[in-house]
């Protein structure tokens, strides 16, 4: 299988450089130039399998250049007992009849991050070995709290690579960054930036387009990479858990063969549910892609009126990983609903680029209605859906999948649809304990790590054993720079 930029199909490489490159050079994504197509006898052939093999399987049907007993191995790393809290890693729990929810935080950062990011270092360092790189990768972070972390945790010790991640210093919550400055591994590194996310940001895209700073790198044997949701081998990993659900469905007899479901995902940078819809292309038996946003509805309107418009205010939210107005990953769906349309694509996206809109053709708007249903739960919403399926359901559930049950429920007030629909559970609500604790009708007492044992004891849900371990461990890193010493920081971390 080759992969080819959504800008310019001419640009075509295998697997293993796709992975290593994130980024085309011409802007683009990298994307598979074919969708596999999986059957019923494939999926009947998961469904009695652990979930460590039907990863393997599922990513070698893109993964060509890979071997199944490698990927097997990745799978049994990523996803080990070490790692995941359930052996069933991303289990279904059942909400009523008709509704099950994939859970997909029981990773060691407790975010659904760590599906991905514990199999991107290792799809990353065997691409190293297959493309004879002989440099060392260092992936640069700027991170708005989940992200950075569950890189670290991925790339830790991971051989032939280095990590290191800017934070800023009062942008993230108290237990995001007792997270990562207490992250353990001999190629990590942390910051802080006395600045907001964008200023950590600029940082990161600054040293990247600086040829001196590459220059100097190269030389001591380094190339700076990437680990954000636009790279391939974080897309791919995320299609997995869509047929894995489903082929507990069925297995549990809550879904006979054959039948659809409906995936309702609560969305920032569209990754998550564009892997939703890879596994719909790719056969899997599924009816509406339900798109949930917050307060930030640039997708709601997009999918109802074929405009997408990033000229509005931007809102801080209780589902900060949902505080996005530039979806990067929608170009992967532009670029495969219009036929491949490499020109098309580029006309979007320069148009986003000079105006902050676009509006697509005839054709792909059809094509999304179809597909898509978008709608967007304020903040009152998303915290009565949290206090809703407490009461209703004894199901402590986090902001984000909050958001995404708001939707569900309003998609169904609409449509009258009644077709069997999981919601994506992204984080465990113990990330956010704040917001529940107070959605849930408590008053928070504290802050931070204090706050994990008063919803603990409120709610009798236990408390994820990394994030209680967190109380214990030791500080690592103290380090806090100005915007311009981010440069200096990244030379020192490489010496
Ligand atoms: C990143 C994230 C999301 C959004 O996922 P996208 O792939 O960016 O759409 C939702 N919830 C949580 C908790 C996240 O960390």
């Amino acid at each position: 299988m080759r992969y080819y930029s959504t800008r310019d199909r001419s640009l075509r490489m295998d697997s293993a450089e796709a992975i290593k490159m994130g980024l085309s050079r011409d802007g683009g994504l990298l994307t598979p130039e074919a969708i596999p197509q999986i059957d019923r006898a494939f999926l009947e052939s998961l469904a009695g399998e652990c979930y460590q093999t039907r990863a393997a399987k599922i990513m070698g049907l893109y993964l060509t250049d890979y071997t199944e007993e490698e990927l097997l191995t990745f799978a049994e790393n990523a996803y080990g007992p070490d790692k995941f809290d359930t052996e069933a890693v991303a289990p279904v729990r059942t909400v009523d009849e008709n509704t099950h929810c994939l859970e997909l935080w029981h990773g060691p950062t407790s975010a659904f991050k760590d599906m991905a990011l514990q199999m991107l270092p290792q799809l990353l360092s065997a691409a190293l070995r297959k493309t004879g790189e002989d440099k060392t990768a260092c992936i640069l972070v700027a991170t708005s709290g989940d992200t950075g972390k569950a890189a670290m945790e991925g790339f830790a010790d991971v051989p032939q690579t280095k990590i290191m991640v800017f934070y800023p210093k009062d942008g993230v919550s108290k237990v995001q960054e007792a997270q990562m400055v207490t992250q353990e591994g001999e190629n990590v590194g942390v910051c802080a930036v006395a600045g907001n996310f964008d200023d950590a940001q600029a940082g990161v895209k600054r040293i990247f387009s600086d040829p001196a700073t590459r220059e100097t790198l190269a030389g001591r044997g380094y190339f700076l990479s990437s680990a954000n949701s636009i790279n391939w081998g974080r897309i791919l990993p995320q299609v997995v858990y869509y047929i894995s659900a489903y082929c507990d469905l069925v297995r549990d007899g809550r879904l006979v063969m054959g039948d659809p479901v409906n995936f309702c995902v609560p969305t920032g940078n569209f990754g998550d549910i564009l892997a939703a819809y890879y596994a719909k292309r790719m056969g899997l038996p599924v009816g509406k892609l339900i798109c949930a946003s917050n307060c930030n509805d640039v997708l709601t309107d997009f999918l109802r009126t074929g405009v997408y418009d990033r000229n509005r205010p931007f809102h801080t939210t209780m589902s900060p990983s949902m505080d996005i107005l530039v979806s990067s990953n929608l170009e992967r769906l532009l670029f495969d609903l219009s036929g491949e349309n490499d020109a098309e694509v580029r006309g979007y996206m320069e148009a986003l680029a000079k105006d902050g809109k676009y509006a697509v053709s005839g054709a792909i708007k059809a094509a999304l209605k179809e597909q898509f249903w978008g709608g967007f739960c304020d903040e009152a919403g998303t915290a009565a859906a949290i206090a809703g399926y407490y009461k209703k359901h004894g199901y402590l559930i986090d902001t984000h999948t909050a958001v995404a049950a708001g939707v569900m429920e309003q998609y169904r007030r609409e449509t009258g649809d009644e077709t069997v629909t999981v919601f994506v559970s992204t984080a465990s609500p113990y990330k956010f304990c704040n917001h529940v604790l107070t959605a849930i009708g408590e008053t928070p007492a504290g802050d931070g790590v204090e706050l994990l044992d008063q919803l603990n004891s409120v709610t009798g849900v236990p408390v994820p054993r990394r994030l209680a371990a967190l109380r214990g461990k030791a500080r690592r890193f103290d380090r806090t720079c100005e915007k311009p010493g981010m440069d200096e920081v990244v030379l020192d971390f490489l010496r």
